[in-house]
Parts: structure tokens; sequence; C-alpha cells
């Protein structure tokens, strides 16, 4: 069966032929069609932990490398295998790289509260004696800072100018107080940074994640659609078919947003540091710009950070919270992350159900959207695709078909159909386990494994017998396939209404 052409979404080079085709005992029917991704930390990081929050709704994990060693991913990766063993579910994993965050160093005489007016001095160099010097982690701070420039600290909520450069240092001046800590995050909005876009623990981290299959490498950061290609030739010199997350946090990135868009195959609208590199009023209309973009060059769209942040302590989540994970996913959003929630709160599992349950309310508005009867035709997918995989919801919607199935060598049919949005419960079948966790960030899409994407009459057998087993299909019911006759190299051309038989 030929496949979607996707130069958006990478041909995969390492496919594992000979990898147990994926043992899904459940695909999640009554789960969101938005994707979620939690991130794994403490409070989760149990295998029993893990499995619920699989059962709960989460598609993917992330394993943020802004902390720990190898050793502790490869831990969380060993539990995460044991959870896919045991759901069934070939749940995805994202390896977060920090990239060039720049914090600063040990402070002389520990935390200290600071006031509006006071000033400290950023010095060359790694130690600091004196308590009114500090040092950063970034060795061009000094060159780099201009007078004017703001330095923000701890997620913002400090904040000073720098108002005296010397040779070897630069003087700020508090304008916003608050509590200083030794290695707390520093943001320069403002300041043009010549750091490289990646460290050499992010190629070491990357390498590591060529190393163990990871599906989804993100990257802090961003600021060009270069930085993207140089984490892109790095897996690719590793042959690894990771798809590239660009993490949109400065405003750098929105300048050359379009083009970054295009480089990558999904972007982040990571609104933690956004909010603080740009004023955090703007990030809402600069959630909603990165959105549209990435729907316009078909890309996945993550929206992440402080989702539902006060379920951190509680468990039940703001209003305006759940507001938020609602007006993400009508933005166009294709998953919602979750950070502390499950990384380090109090009740991860009623964080991620909570946001299942939001998504699955706010999902229905879809269902009543008729199709349009427009196909849109996206940039870089072939015409026939697009067609098909459109026309195959919309005869599903008028024969009142259960299922729309869709056999996907790359997963880019898949994708296809994700970014055209309709409500229609989607299976998205491959025989590769990689396949299936790439189809984790697919709004609406179904992972399904099946032994083998052989001919279409036993891919049709194969899927019926599966739902008579599990119940979600009875005998009599329709199902549209989607799949290719081959003989179009790029296109997925083949359409098919069948009808399961009475006895399967
Ligand atoms: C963010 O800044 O929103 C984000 C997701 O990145 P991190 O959690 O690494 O700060």
């Amino acid at each position: 069966m030929a496949d979607t052409p996707i130069d958006v979404i990478p041909e995969p080079k390492l496919l594992r032929k000979d990898a147990a085709p994926s043992r899904i005992v459940h695909p999640k029917l009554n789960q969101a069609r938005t994707k979620i991704i939690a991130t794994v930390g403490p409070a989760c990081e149990s295998v029993e932990i893990l499995t619920e929050l699989v059962h709960h709704g989460v598609d993917i994990f992330r394993i943020n490398a802004a902390h720990g060693t190898q050793a502790d991913y490869s831990r969380v990766l060993g539990k995460i295998k044991q959870v896919r063993e045991i759901t069934g579910f070939q749940v995805g994993v994202l390896l977060d790289l920090a990239g060039p965050k720049i914090r600063l160093g040990a402070l002389a005489d520990g935390p200290m509260d600071v006031v509006p007016g006071e000033e400290f001095t950023f010095i060359r160099g790694n130690v600091t004696t004196d308590p009114h010097h500090l040092v950063g982690t970034y060795p061009k701070l000094i060159d780099e800072l201009q007078i004017g420039d703001r330095v923000l600290l701890a997620d913002g909520t400090i904040s000073m100018q720098a108002i005296e450069k010397t040779k070897d240092s630069v003087k700020c001046k508090i304008l916003i107080g608050g509590t200083i800590r030794s290695r707390q995050g520093i943001n320069l909005p403002g300041t043009t940074l010549s750091v490289p876009a990646m460290q050499s623990e992010d190629i070491e981290n990357a390498k590591w994640a060529a190393q163990n299959e990871i599906d989804f490498v993100s990257m802090s950061f961003v600021r060009t659609a270069q930085d993207v290609f140089s984490l892109k030739n790095l897996l690719a010199s590793w042959e690894c078919n990771a798809l590239v997350v660009a993490k949109i946090e400065k405003r750098e990135a929105l300048d050359a947003l379009e083009a970054i868009v295009d480089a990558t195959d999904a972007v982040m609208v990571a609104r933690g540091d956004l909010g603080v590199e740009i004023d955090v009023a703007e990030t809402p209309v600069a959630q909603k710009r990165i959105i549209n973009v990435c729907r316009d060059k078909l890309k996945p769209v993550i929206v992440a950070t402080q989702m539902l942040e006060s379920m951190h302590h509680n468990r039940r989540p703001t209003r305006a919270e759940a507001s938020d994970v609602a007006n993400a996913i009508l933005d166009g959003a294709d998953a919602c992350m979750l950070s502390g929630e499950t990384a380090i709160g109090e009740y991860p599992i009623d964080a991620v159900d909570t946001m299942n349950r939001i998504m699955l309310h706010t999902e229905q508005l879809f269902k009543d959207q008729p199709q349009s009867s427009k196909v849109k035709v996206f940039d870089r997918v072939h015409p026939i695709t697009s067609a098909v995989t459109h026309s195959a919801a919309s005869i599903a919607e008028t024969i009142d078909a259960k299922l729309v199935v869709i056999a996907s060598h790359t997963g880019g049919t898949a994708w296809v159909k994700a970014k055209q949005r309709n409500y229609i419960p989607t299976l998205g079948v491959s025989d590769s386990p990689a396949i299936l966790r790439r189809m984790c960030l697919f709004w609406g899409i179904m992972p399904h494994g099946v032994e083998k994407l052989g001919d279409p009459q036993s891919l049709f057998d194969e899927v019926s017998a599966w739902g008579c087993k599990t119940g979600i299909l009875s005998p009599g019911d329709r199902v549209v396939y989607v799949t290719g006759t081959g003989l179009l190299d790029n296109a997925h051309n083949l359409l098919v209404v069948h009808q399961v038989p009475k006895i399967v």
C-alpha cells in the first residue's frame, strides 16, 4: 500500500520489522481525541501510577531532560515499557532537551530577599564570595548584556535592569523584588544571545534518545529554523526517526515562526518561558497565532504549561483552567501537556482524568459540525490523499459508519485525517510499534496494531474480528477504510466501505 508523502513527517528508516505487533487491548474509544502529554516525575514514577495515567488518558509521557541524568531517563523508560506491556497501549515518549537555559550560579550566602532599588553585579566566572555579586552559567553574559536590558529571575517574578557596564561586570538594579536562590533560571527578554542552540548535554541526550527509540525530541529556546535543522541533522546522522518538536518560547522564535514551523515536525507553545520572554498579556494571542500557523502548515501543535496548575495541590481545577484547556482545543491544539501537575503534584491521576473529561466535553462541539463539502488541500500533501481522507469522513457520516480505518506505513495519511478535524472515531492502523507511537500525537487517531499491513481483505478481516471481540463493532456495522492500491507511489487512493460480516 502506498502512503502519503510527507516531507512534513519524515519517512521512517529504522522500522523494526522484527518487532512484535502492538497488542492493543482497548484503543481508548472512551478517551479524548485531543492528545494528553504527561510529564514524568517523582509524583508518578511508579509503574502502577504510570499505568493508571495511561488508563485515564495519557498518550505520551514526557521526560524532562532539564532534570536528572541519563541513568534516570533509562529507569523511567524501562517503566514506560512495562506500562506498554501491561496496558497493550503503545504510549509514546517525548524527551525534552533543556537547551540553552541560563541559570544563576551558587549565591555566596544562600537565598536572599531582595527589594526594589537594591543593586547586584554580575561578574565573570563561576564563583562568588560577595553576596552582592552574581554569577551565571553563560560565559558571555557580561559581553552580551547591554545597559537598559532587563534580567528576569525565578520565572520572571524578579525583575532587574542593567544600569552600568564595565569590561568584566554588569551592575543591575532590582525593579521587582522577591527571593533570589542559587540555580534560578535567568531570562533575558530582548537580549540577543549568541549561545549555541544545543549545549553538549543536549547533544548527549539527543544521542541517548536516538539509541533508545524515543518517539519525539523537543528543543527548548528555538530561535531560528537553523536551530531546528541542527537537531534534525544530528538525529538523521544517527538514523533516528524521532519527530522534532520546536518549543516556541522566545520573541525571536515568534519573529521567525513561519520558517521554524516549516523546518520542524511539530511545535510546542511553551507558555512557561514564553510568558517570561514576552509580556504575559501577549501570550493568548501568540498561542492562537502559533496554532494557526501550524494548522496552515499541517504540523501537530502542543499547548503546554500551567493548564491545570492549581491541581498541584487540589483535586479540582479552577474554572479558568477548565476554560484554558477547552480554549486550546477550540484554537486547534492537537495535544495539551501537563508538567508539574503530574511530575510533582499531589494528584497526578486526577489531573489527567480532569483534562480528559474537559476534552471530551469540549470535543462534542466538533460532533455537531457537519463536514464542509470543500476539501482542504494541504501544502505538500498529495491532493488525492486529502480528498480521500476527507471523503472517508463524509461517507462515514452519511452512512452512519462506526469507524474510519486508516492504514498507514508512516503515519502520514493518519496525520492528514487528524488535521481535517472530524469527530468520527478513527483507527490509525500499522504493523510498526514506532508508527503507532508516532500516531499518539495525532488528534482523533486511535493507534491500533495489526499483524501485518498486507492486502486490504486481510485488514478488513482482522479489524472486523478484533472489533467484534472487543464489542466495538457488531455484525452489520459499516466501516470505511482508507488504504492504497499501491498503483500510486505517493497517495492513499483506495476508499472502501465494508460491512462487518455475520460470522467473523
Ligand atoms: C515551558 O516553558 O512552558 C516549557 C514547557 O518548558 P520547560 O518546562 O522546560 O520550562
